[in-house]
């Protein structure tokens, strides 16, 4: 994202921070593109509301999308020098177990994240940033209770998700780091709204001073 926002400022300063995603017809129709989904599910309004771009070649496609018809023609054609050797230099695509484990378990080829895009129909869909949650957040208790600014718990105030200060102290190890503690201090502080605190281990306190480790 921050590359994204860099090189945008960088190439196209002053006009919206976008990029396009883009797959051939195979692509789309087996794995879906963005919001897309795969066969058999219909394109048609995706395609009629604007968000699916389609083009029967490369150089159409860029005009759907109303981008420079040269740069694509030429970035997909260096991606797929690599991509037909399982290999993709600028963004080491399939270069960590991670990465393979969500690739195409049935792909025979060398990379499972990577393939060539050589024949069209080709799709876009357009990306833009956003955001999916936040580290910050409100300190709270072992039982999901707002502190104040004395680190005292504010009865019948409680935070979880997004509100709650994250317990992954400013670190993204994995997917799920938003609504799986979102999940659980919702239980917990439920249980403790309820009158029926759960009998939880004193390990965490969900304070600002974890967000500097
Ligand atoms: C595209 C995408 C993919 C994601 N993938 C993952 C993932 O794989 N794993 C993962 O863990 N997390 C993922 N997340 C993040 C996760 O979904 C959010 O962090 C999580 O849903 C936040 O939950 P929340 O209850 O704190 O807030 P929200 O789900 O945002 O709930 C807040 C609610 O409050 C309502 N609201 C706002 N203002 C008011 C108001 N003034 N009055 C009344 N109601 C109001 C909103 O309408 C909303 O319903 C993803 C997020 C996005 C956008």
């Amino acid at each position: 994202m921050r590359g994204l926002f860099a090189r945008c400022a960088e190439r196209h300063a002053g006009q919206p921070v976008e990029a396009w995603l883009v797959c051939d017809h195979r692509f789309q129709r087996r794995f879906g593109l963005g919001h897309s989904k795969p066969w058999p599910l219909p394109l048609g309004w995706h395609l009629r509301s604007g968000y699916l771009r389609r083009g029967r070649t490369l150089q159409e496609l860029a005009a759907a999308c109303g981008i420079d018809a040269p740069g694509l023609i030429e970035t997909v054609r260096a991606y797929n020098l690599h991509a037909r050797e399982g290999l993709d230099p600028p963004y080491g695509r399939g270069g960590t177990p991670y990465d393979r484990m969500q690739g195409d378990a049935e792909h025979s080829g060398l990379n499972p994240c990577v393939a060539p895009m050589e024949r069209g129909l080709f799709y876009a869909v357009r990306i833009v940033p956003g955001s999916l949650g936040t580290f910050a957040g409100l300190a709270t208790d072992v039982h999901g209770c707002v502190l104040d600014a004395h680190n005292q718990a504010m009865p019948g105030l409680y935070a979880a998700g997004n509100d709650m200060a994250s317990i992954m102290g400013g670190h993204y190890p994995s997917g799920g780091i938003t609504l799986g503690p979102g999940l659980t201090f919702g239980y917990i502080l439920a249980h403790h709204a309820a009158g029926q605190a759960l009998p939880v281990p004193q390990v965490h306190s969900s304070t600002p001073e974890l967000l500097a480790a």
